[in-house]
């Protein structure tokens, strides 16, 4: 059995002091496990802050992104060992902002995924399509490419207790939300996918929707069967929507 998880990505938003009292005000509230857990991902330079403000909570903390390297010249990057240090246990790897903004590579990515689970780091690995890859008829094309890069260069089994999120990139922060049907299809077929290459892995990999996930339409969409939680942009900014989300689950 899957045990559900809805992780917030808060994106570069946020003071220092808003940051606190959103936490504060989603730690408060989420004392009552709803089934589901449950995961900020904060801008780099609030995690001291937010990890210690959530300090014996349930609530994880993640990054937004991680380095591909270990340590060194790398100007402007943070090492999976340093985000340990400071609390985390999550790191958003190839969210579609860092693909298509920063021009992030699969094989970029499937770099970044590799450091993430070599330092014990959980990555939550997007993926999706654009609108015009979907009308092309092109998603499982995409899918595949961005799933074997981080399959071919880690292994099969480093999917194990990794998070996998859907998103396809039309619905992000759009309004436009994927059918419940659509985006169980592309869940199936990612766990399918994985379970090409080894079943065990495949049936326990969370496999969470990102793209205008919203209190009244998270409880549908986490009701289907291979939809295991969320990635939530906009409403986790907002404790009592995020929290609402959370327990849609
Ligand atoms: C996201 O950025 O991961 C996301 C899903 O954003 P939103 O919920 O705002 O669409």
């Amino acid at each position: 059995m899957r045990r559900p998880i809805v992780i917030g990505n808060w994106k570069m938003n946020g003071s220092l002091e808003s940051s606190r009292q959103l936490v504060l005000a989603i730690g408060e509230k989420a004392v009552d496990d709803c089934g589901a857990d449950i995961g900020v991902c904060v801008p780099f330079v609030f995690i001291p802050e937010v990890s210690s403000l959530l300090d014996g909570s349930r609530v994880l903390v993640g990054s937004q992104n991680v380095a591909d390297r270990p340590a060194g010249a790398y100007t402007g990057e943070v090492s999976a060992q340093m985000l340990k240090e400071f609390g985390c246990t999550l790191a958003i790897v190839g969210h579609s902002e860092r693909r298509a903004l920063y021009g992030e590579s699969n094989e970029l990515v499937a770099e970044r995924f590799r450091q993430a689970v070599g330092e014990g780091l959980v990555p939550v690995l997007c993926v999706g399509e654009t609108l015009d890859q979907r009308q092309q008829g092109k998603t499982f094309d995409i899918i595949n490419a961005q799933l074997d890069a981080v399959l071919d260069t880690s292994g099969t089994e480093a999917l194990d207790g990794v998070i996998v999120a859907y998103e396809p990139v039309w619905a992000i922060g759009s309004g436009m939300t994927a059918t419940d049907e659509q985006a169980q299809e592309v869940h199936q077929y990612i766990r399918n996918r994985v379970a090409g290459r080894n079943q065990t892995i495949a049936r326990a990999l969370r496999i969470v929707y990102g793209g205008s996930v919203k209190p009244d339409n998270a409880a549908r969409l986490f009701s289907m069967p291979d939809i295991d939680g969320g990635l939530i942009g906009g409403a986790s900014l907002e404790a009592d929507s995020f929290l609402s989300i959370c327990c849609s689950v």
